[in-house]
């Protein structure tokens, strides 16, 4: 399954069409969205996840995208974590709502970075600061 991680922007007069829509009617893609940010009449953002069994699925409904205004950007950022500085005290979990920190086994860190959206407010959330935002 080919997988692919986006930030569209779309322009005001862009944000109350349904364009997502067409990306799974159209180009039968799988949507997961990972953040949204659309006030109508205002520029929006959304980050996603895509997926198809062809790469080329997906380009083509990327292009669509393009073709209609939308501004994309691949998601770049992501978090690193110094795992031999962590004390496991839990804290990141608590704000991380994608289920992407968790405590395991004996009450240790797991991170499971597919889960990830890069919300960043682990970033704050840890005492020890052993997570970072990674451009
Ligand atoms: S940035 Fe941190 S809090 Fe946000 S989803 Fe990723 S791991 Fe969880
Ligand atoms: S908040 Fe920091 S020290 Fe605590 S478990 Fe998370 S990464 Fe480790």
């Amino acid at each position: 399954m080919a997988k692919k991680r986006v930030v569209l922007t779309f322009p005001p007069e862009l944000t109350e069409k349904p364009l997502t829509y067409h990306l799974v009617k159209d180009f039968d893609l799988a949507i997961n969205i990972l953040k949204a940010k659309i006030t109508p009449g205002e520029e929006g953002t959304l980050v996603l996840e895509l997926s198809n069994g062809s790469p080329q699925k997906i380009d083509e409904g990327l292009d669509f995208l393009v073709r209609h205004g939308v501004a994309i950007e691949p998601l770049s950022k992501r978090i690193s974590l110094q795992e031999e500085e962590c004390i496991h005290c839990g804290s990141c979990t608590a704000v991380c709502k994608s289920g992407a920190l968790s405590l395991g086994e004996e009450n240790r860190l797991v991170f499971d970075r597919d889960k990830c959206i890069v919300c960043e407010l682990c970033v704050t959330a840890c005492p020890m600061r052993v997570i970072k935002v990674i451009f």
